[in-house]
């Protein structure tokens, strides 16, 4: 998930879990956690930095571990180096959709000079684990994984078949990964009803959760380059019109230029309507500034954090630049790259072509990734109110409703297949330590670890198990 998606997603705090004890010095009494924390610290001193990816040790990681809960997993894919995981406990006979627990093996790439800890040392200090991967999003697959073993452990009687997958490429848009997937291993899908993955969100005071969000929408990503050119050569002898690199600044200009307004977008409007009618506080009343029209600019600009402005309009950061290899050569490219993210009802093509307008002749316009609109997930139905139930239970009074991602996840490929796909986050995370994600000192709560793992095993057991 993005850096900005976790922006939206930060207000997280503590609750009290009553599926475990915690214990004063913030570990755990429970086993299945402990034994889920040593999985992690493991997964987590694999380095499955995207690019380049190299998520088959990650995987095969995977497999050996289920395999070694008597769960026969095997790796998917067509490149070797980077495998996918898939493992599926059938409900012999069932009627039933496949419930999919779906994950991402692959990580941002982290630079350990940043760090307090090593990013791919699995450390274990201060109450934390540390390392890139334990909030994107190694800690969900682990618990995922160790919704499974639970079910095998117990010899727990199936109503549905329960599927796991982690995939390598997520963090570049999933084309080599998910999206490949589908489109060439359609089997490995069959008859898979519900998708449960990251991007899910809650929001805690003190000592419990005010809000759990479970994502049923995102805005699209369109990842764009611009590619300026001109003549190489002495920089004291510079071209007239300034060269390449004057080139994509000009267009660079124009771009930073265009206007994106404020707008109500059907799907922020119903997840915000949904969510504001539960909260009686003040983030309750500010939400409600999400829900209709015409938009108060003046109070959205003053009481909402940007993570709910985002909500509101197309964005366009410029997020990569290169060009040049010395201070005296006139360079025949250069190269920028935009991250360009699209309310979910827009179609890519105005965006793109207002691009096009904006950089004219200055630079040609690449699209790197190009995503159309995909139908919410239903805030209601069978695996929404088994989420409903299960959080109501590990939160009384929590209010559970759905959110809007600002990020993307490889959820969109299973909504353009009309798959209802949630994200939910099991695991609380305070504020402080969310900057982590794609950022530096990438760190999970121990004590939270291990409740979100026993949450996510409660949700399994809720829509899998015959009662
Ligand atoms: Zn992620």
């Amino acid at each position: 998930m993005s850096r900005r998606a976790a922006g939206l997603l930060l207000l997280t705090f503590f609750f009290l879990a009553p599926l475990h004890c915690r214990k004063a010095d913030g570990g755990t009494d429970d086993p299945v956690a402990r034994e889920a924390e040593d999985a992690l610290v493991a997964y987590l001193r694999i380095d499955t930095s995207n690019p380049p990816g190299n998520e088959t040790t990650g995987a095969t990681f995977l497999r050996d571990l289920l395999a070694k809960n008597g769960i026969p997993a095997r790796l998917v894919g067509d490149d070797p180096r980077r495998q996918g995981v898939y493992a599926r406990l059938a409900a012999p006979g069932s009627k039933e959709k496949a419930l999919l627990l779906l994950s991402h093996i692959d990580v941002v790439p982290a630079d350990g000079r940043d760090w307090t800890q090593p990013p791919f040392g699995g450390v274990r200090s201060g109450g934390y684990i540390w390392g890139r991967g334990a909030l994107d999003i190694k800690s969900l697959t682990i618990a995922q994984l160790m919704a499974l073993v639970d079910l095998k452990r117990r010899g727990a009687r199936l109503r549905r078949d329960v599927i796991f997958l982690a995939t390598p490429d997520e963090e570049l848009g999933g084309v080599h990964g998910t999206r490949a997937l589908l489109e060439k291993h359609p089997e490995l899908f069959t008859n898979v009803g519900f998708v449960l993955n990251e991007g899910g969100s809650n929001e805690t005071a003190v000592d419990r959760v005010l809000f759990w969000g479970i994502e049923v929408q995102q805005k699209l990503p369109l990842w764009l380059r611009l590619t300026a050119t001109g003549p190489a050569g002495h920089g004291a002898v510079p071209p007239g019109d300034g060269g390449a690199i004057a080139h994509l600044l000009r267009a660079l200009t124009k771009v930073e230029a265009l206007e994106h307004p404020y707008r109500l977008d059907p799907s922020v409007a119903r997840a915000m309507t949904a969510a504001s009618a539960l909260r009686k506080d003040a983030r309750g009343k500010s939400l409600r500034l999400l829900t209709h029209e015409p938009l108060d600019v003046q109070a959205i600009e003053t009481e909402l954090p940007p993570g709910y402005r985002t909500l509101l309009r197309d964005t366009v950061a410029i997020t990569h630049l290169t060009a040049g290899s010395a201070v005296n050569a006139v360079p025949r490219h250069a190269v920028a790259e935009l991250d360009v993210r699209l309310l979910p009802n827009s179609t890519p093509d105005d965006m793109l072509a207002s691009v096009r307008k904006a950089v004219g002749h200055d630079a040609e316009v690449e699209v790197l990734l190009s995503s159309n609109p995909v139908p919410d997930s239903p805030a209601s139905g069978e695996l929404f109110d088994a989420l409903t139930r299960t959080l109501h239970a590990a939160a009384r009074r929590a209010a559970v409703a759905p959110i809007i991602s600002a990020g993307t996840t490889d959820s969109r490929y299973f909504r353009a297949r009309g798959i209802p796909s949630y994200g939910f986050s099991p695991f609380m995370l305070n504020y402080y330590d969310a900057d982590g994600v794609h950022g530096m000192d990438e760190r999970i709560r121990a004590a939270f670890f291990g409740e979100g793992v026993g949450v996510m095993r409660g949700v399994v057991r809720e829509v899998c198990e015959k009662r």
